[in-house]
């Protein structure tokens, strides 16, 4: 969403409009260039519903609903994706970060890229705190703690009691939250699995223990396949 401020810089005292690309958000700063003397102008946006979303803007706000005027400068920013400084609503290519963002990916990958953000943010959000303790106990060697997290928070229903069970629940836990965070379109979750496994596979040949506790002697991508589907480890 674009909003449009009109503002007096600070520096020149010139006034000119301010389109905002404006997104829910924990705390964002931002800085606009004034478009007659180009001084910086700090910002900051935050609210995460559209009911406690704030805007402040460090300079004198003349209105924040101003109406277009084709003899006012335009400076347009959107802190989320790249836009152009320079734009207007008669430069398409970065003036409306949407459109920015289409025109770069295409229709399709635009739709999954919203789509794989959104579940990336959530999984930060809302997993990646527990998958952080879990694992800060597990590199510590606490194992009570260990167990309790995994049990309370991420819903394990039996009891890891030696190392290599520890592990390989360390590990798929940090395997699915980052393949959520990291998403599928991109190469980047393919590389982290791949460098993953042919360690966890180097570590099965040497310990053959390590392998009759995941009960995967049969099938070692069994497992693999297990920790590619988020959904399996962390719900
Ligand atoms: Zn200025």
């Amino acid at each position: 969403m674009i909003s449009r401020y009109y503002l007096k810089c600070p520096g020149c005292a010139e006034v000119f409009d301010a389109r905002l690309g404006v997104e829910p958000t924990r705390g964002t700063r931002f800085y606009l260039p004034c478009p007659h003397c180009g001084l910086s102008i700090r910002g900051s946006m935050s609210g995460t519903e559209l009911e406690n979303h704030r805007i402040a803007i460090e300079c004198e706000v003349l209105s924040d609903s101003a109406p277009e005027s084709p003899d006012r400068r335009v400076v347009t920013i959107n802190p989320f994706v790249p836009s152009r400084y320079d734009a207007d609503t008669f430069t398409p290519m970065g003036s409306f970060p949407t459109m920015t963002l289409l025109q770069a990916l295409g229709d399709h990958a635009l739709a999954e890229f919203q789509s794989e953000r959104h579940s990336a943010l959530e999984a930060g959000r809302d997993q990646w705190p527990t998958v952080r303790m879990l694992f800060q106990y597990y590199l510590q060697g606490n194992t009570a703690m260990f167990v309790r997290i995994a049990q309370q928070q991420l819903g394990l229903a039996w009891e890891p009691s030696t190392s290599h069970e520890r592990t390989t629940v360390a590990y798929q836990a940090m395997g699915a939250v980052t393949t959520v965070i990291t998403g599928t379109t991109g190469t980047t979750s393919a590389n982290v699995f791949g460098r993953f496994s042919r360690k966890h596979f180097a570590a099965m040949k040497r310990h053959k223990d390590h392998l009759a506790t995941l009960g995967v002697e049969d099938s070692p991508r069994r497992l693999w396949n297990e920790m590619s589907s988020p959904s399996s480890t962390v719900s």
